[in-house]
């Protein structure tokens, strides 16, 4: 893996086309906290034998994972894979303190199961209700942060009472055009079941008859994402043994960091020796639903949609999977809508897996300045594709006293079809 790294790294030619695309860098102006300063700090590591500091791992950290930087790397390097490697290197090494390495497991750990996740933000939100202060008692923030906080700003969302199981087929209106697969156990499920729901009416109005399979876990993106390489590479061979029995044309996703990874899965397993072909075939079939849906249109609209809406884009969406025209085509197509350009629509909002926990302070400023620019447009709705964007920007408005409302894009094409 430290071949693989440094031969990722021998394409940076140290352009620094990288560097004003960067949030942290942006806000920082810091080499090493910019995408060609986190370079060569992996590099020294893993080339040279210099140690994980603390103040290289905070570095590391305080990386949003983005990818900004590789839409603008003229030079090709594929930063978001070097990150996962480093980011296992050094939760695999003992450099980080043992408690703040347990509860950023234990977090994730959390967050990949839906009935721990819900309870828990069913807990915080019933805590917030009856203190009116943040739940999070101090010395976990401080755990959780490396000692960087004490206060947490919580992502909040709407979290309906309770919610039946998404029904594992639901046929196409009307002739079937194709069958379809959707990832209905994760983050979304608990924190956007409407969304799930509005996916599904949409794939059967297209002419989908939609399989959302119950026994589907976490496909393991916040895991590699978050350095721990082997557990979610061990979910993403459970995921496609899960899948062996199904068959289906696409694999629809609504949630940009889970289809990150699912698009990744050939590179990811590609050393497997049981998995590697069915990775790269699984991988081939995946498919944001706003490309599906751009890619099966033009779409009957039946209704109107009266609302002016800005546009952000999801890093994983946009960068990660370089799926930035699709969703502003459909909202374009759907009647009544208007489109407002929103300034610095690529620029990550904070939110990026659990780094809103864990780097609260670059969070919030880049929450901040997401909410200011929304605030600019005069928009009603903005729309995303990911479930992590739309709680945290919530969470921005609500604290701004702001009625500004966020909807998934398929909500909106849903509501006019
Ligand atoms: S733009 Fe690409 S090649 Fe240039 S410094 Fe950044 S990562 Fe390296
Ligand atoms: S992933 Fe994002 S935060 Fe990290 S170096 Fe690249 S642009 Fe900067």
């Amino acid at each position: 893996m430290s071949d693989d790294l440094l031969s990722l790294a021998s394409r940076c030619i140290r352009c620094g086309f990288c560097q004003d695309a960067c949030p942290t860098y942006k806000l920082t102006a810091s080499e090493t906290a910019s995408p060609r300063g986190r370079i060569r700090l992996m590099v020294s590591v893993t080339g040279e034998g210099k140690s994980l500091t603390p103040d290289l791992i905070h570095a590391m950290d305080l990386c949003l994972g983005c990818r900004a930087c590789e839409t603008a790397c003229p030079s090709g390097v594929e930063y978001g894979r070097m990150l996962e490697i480093f980011r296992h290197r050094i939760e695999a090494s003992s450099a980080r303190p043992r408690v703040q390495h347990a509860s950023k497991a234990g977090l994730i750990a959390m967050m990949e199961r839906p009935a721990a996740f819900a309870a828990s933000l069913k807990i915080a939100a019933g805590a917030r209700r009856v203190s009116g202060n943040d739940p999070i008692p101090s010395p976990i923030v401080r755990a959780i942060t490396g000692g960087k906080a004490d206060q947490l700003l919580m992502p909040t969302a709407d979290l309906p009472e309770s919610t039946s199981p998404l029904p594992e087929i639901s046929p196409a209106s009307g002739k079937r055009r194709h069958t379809v697969a959707i990832l209905p156990g994760c983050v979304m499920q608990v924190l956007y079941d409407r969304v799930h729901r509005a996916t599904i009416r949409v794939l059967q109005k297209v002419g989908c008859d939609v399989l959302a399979p119950r026994a589907l876990g976490c496909c393991g993106a916040l895991d590699i994402h978050a350095g721990f390489l082997s557990s979610g590479l061990e979910r993403a061979r459970a995921f496609l043994r899960t899948l062996q029995t199904l068959d289906y044309d696409a694999f629809v996703v609504n949630s940009a960091g889970c289809g990150s990874t699912l698009t990744e899965y050939g590179d990811l397993l590609a050393d497997d020796p049981v998995h590697s072909y069915e990775a790269r075939t699984f991988a081939a079939k995946v498919v944001d639903i706003s490309t599906f849906l751009d890619d099966h249109g033009p779409l009957s609209f039946t209704g109107r949609f009266e609302r002016t809406v800005a546009y952000h884009h999801a890093c994983h969406l946009a960068h990660g999977q370089r799926v930035v025209e699709p969703p502003r085509r459909l909202l374009e197509q759907v009647p009544g809508l208007r489109l407002v350009p929103l300034a610095e629509s690529d620029l990550c909002c904070g939110s990026a897996g659990t780094y809103n926990i864990t780097q609260p302070d670059m969070a919030k400023r880049l929450l901040d300045r997401k909410v200011d620019n929304i605030l600019k447009t005069g928009a009603e709705i903005v729309a995303m594709g990911n479930p992590g964007c739309m709680a945290w920007i919530q969470t921005g408005l609500q604290e701004r006293g702001s009625a500004v409302r966020i909807m998934h894009t398929v909500e909106i094409v849903d509501a006019a079809l």
